[in-house]
């Protein structure tokens, strides 16, 4: 990893260093409601926040309130946000279409665990965009993918799921096996061995999982050919999204539902994050490939807690005839369904995806010749609403090309931003940006405009 003109990597990695540490300290300067309420919730948070990564260094930011593209944090600093609650935020916040809509919603009753009429064209406009006929719904990604892998298993009468290393499918234990797993750990690059995530994932749940490098069909091969009438599902990120953005190699999505299918293998997409972001109907429509089930969240809630499994009639015929029982108290619940309707019939409308793509591509534009001025070693990779700086010399292909990219890259790029009123999400390596509907030409040369000056400082 490097950078450029006539610097060393040795000199390199000293201003890397010194940057991340002066921006970690401004940073603090201009957060310290931040850090007063943190000091508060400490004893009643574990870390002081609600879910673990919401913590990250050098501490969590607090924040008061959204509108349009921007946030405000308790210390009344004003962000564009592209953090946009880790990709949910695609219609930005407080559109006044979701506003009304929840407004109506929440003054005729929020709860019945029954179904309500607006799960019709919720349903319907999903079927439309993923051409995928059924539609249930659940409360998060990792609702969605366990129903996916449940279903499955259920389906085939089979307990092996297939996985791929470093992809990220929530929190149940079957997805957290080799996320991110130390190399130490995970064996050849070829072959990578079931990882657990951690101890609170059992070892033999591990053990019925197996994970493949992403790409790579003949090791998938490989793995169906060793478990023969013991697989019963693949779930994939068809766009690796938790360790930057990876895309796949051509043809590797069709190629590898033609081996699963012809082995009776489902194929389910987890789609959370590429869902609704990358295209209308996601990368089924961007790479026009269809698997057995589409697990959706985040942004398809416009800001709601969401979450929904969409499959062929086949498959989905396994709930209706009660060999699944998918379920789930507030499954379809009436407030979910309201913001669900504006957002996808109202919200994101062929309009708002070609003001997505003209942000998209000033952005990429912007960011690239900023690269390109200052030599900077990296690339720009976007798709839709959603990209990411890769400060590499080499481009990634799968997880252990991202294990091998140095993470302060992403952390010094996060902070700089941060400090210069961009808001990316935290974790900078692993994460991408995703632009709003409400976000504007101004936004986005503010990103290209700190990241200018990122790199003039590491070039200088
Ligand atoms: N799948 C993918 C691809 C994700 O990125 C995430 C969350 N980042 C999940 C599933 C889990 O979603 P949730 O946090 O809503 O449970």
């Amino acid at each position: 990893m490097a950078v450029m003109r006539s610097r060393s990597p040795a000199a390199t990695d000293a201003v890397l260093d010194r940057l991340i540490a002066a921006e970690e300290e401004r940073f603090l300067a201009r957060t310290p409601r931040s850090r007063a309420l943190l000091d508060e919730a400490v004893g009643v948070l574990p870390g002081g926040v609600a879910s673990s990564w919401q913590s990250a260094p050098p501490q969590a930011v607090w924040l008061d309130r959204g509108h349009g593209s921007r946030v405000f944090d308790v210390d009344g600093n004003e962000y564009v946000d592209l953090h946009n609650g880790f990709g949910v935020m695609l219609v930005g916040h407080a559109h006044p279409a979701v506003v009304a809509a929840v407004q109506q919603r929440v003054t005729a009753g929020t709860h019945f665990a029954q179904p309500v009429p607006d799960l019709l064209p919720v349903a319907r406009e999903l079927a439309r965009r993923f051409g995928l006929p059924q539609w249930r719904f659940a409360n998060s990604g990792t609702e969605a993918t366990l129903e996916a892998v449940q279903l499955m298993r259920a389906a085939t009468g089979r307990s092996r799921i297939v996985k791929v290393e470093g992809s990220y499918h929530g929190h149940h234990d079957t997805a957290l096996v080799s996320v991110y797993p130390d190399l130490d750990e995970a064996g050849p690059a070829e072959a990578p061995r079931s990882v657990p995530e951690h101890g609170g994932v059992p070892e033999p749940v591990a053990r019925l999982v197996s994970v493949v490098p992403f790409g790579d069909l003949a090791a998938l091969r490989r793995v169906l050919d060793a478990h023969p009438d013991e697989i019963a599902g693949l779930l994939i990120e068809p766009i690796m999204m938790n360790v930057g953005i990876i895309e796949p190699p051509p043809g590797y999505l069709e190629e590898l539902i033609e081996e699963c299918h012809a082995r009776g293998v489902l194929v389910a997409f987890d789609e959370v994050k590429t869902g609704l972001t990358i295209a209308p109907g996601g990368a089924v429509e961007h790479f026009g490939v269809t698997p057995d089930l589409v697990c959706l969240a985040k942004a398809m809630g416009g800001g709601l807690p969401c979450g929904a499994l969409g499959g062929t009639e086949a498959v989905m015929s396994r709930i209706t005839d009660g060999t699944y029982e998918q379920v789930g108290t507030f499954n379809g619940n009436p407030l979910t369904m309201a913001a669900a309707k504006a957002t996808l019939c109202e919200v994101l409308t062929p309009a708002a995806y070609r003001h997505l793509d003209a942000l998209r591509e000033r952005m990429v534009d912007g960011a690239r010749r900023v690269l390109a001025d200052h030599r900077l070693r990296g690339y720009v990779q976007a798709i839709g609403a959603k990209g990411a700086v890769i400060f590499s010399d080499r481009r990634l292909r799968d997880y252990r090309d991202f294990v091998a990219y140095d993470a302060r890259w992403g952390h010094a790029h996060w902070l700089y931003q941060h400090n210069g009123g961009v808001f990316l999400p935290p974790w900078g390596k692993c994460e991408q940006w995703t632009l709003s509907v409400q976000h504007t030409v101004d936004d986005v040369d503010r990103f290209v405009a700190n990241l200018e000056r990122f790199a003039e400082t590491l070039t200088a």
